[in-house]
């Protein structure tokens, strides 16, 4: 189940949620009982290292093939 931040536009505290997706656009309230809360950017899709291509010795990396 996805968890969501919230922040707080009463008290500026922020908090976080674990609720299905059909609810994450629900209400949530602050913990302190506020209503005025917006829903913050998920934090889940976070990562995403470029494979970079390792150097590999063909053919054309020995000089098999490089003769002129
Ligand atoms: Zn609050």
């Amino acid at each position: 189940m996805p968890r969501y931040e919230y922040a707080c536009r009463a008290c500026g505290t922020t908090f976080e949620l674990t609720r299905p997706m059909a609810e994450s656009g629900a209400p949530a309230p602050c913990p302190d009982g506020h209503g005025d809360t917006v829903k913050l950017l998920s934090r889940v899709a976070v990562g995403g290292v470029a494979e970079s291509p390792a150097p590999s010795g063909g053919c054309c990396g020995g000089g098999c093939c490089g003769g002129g």
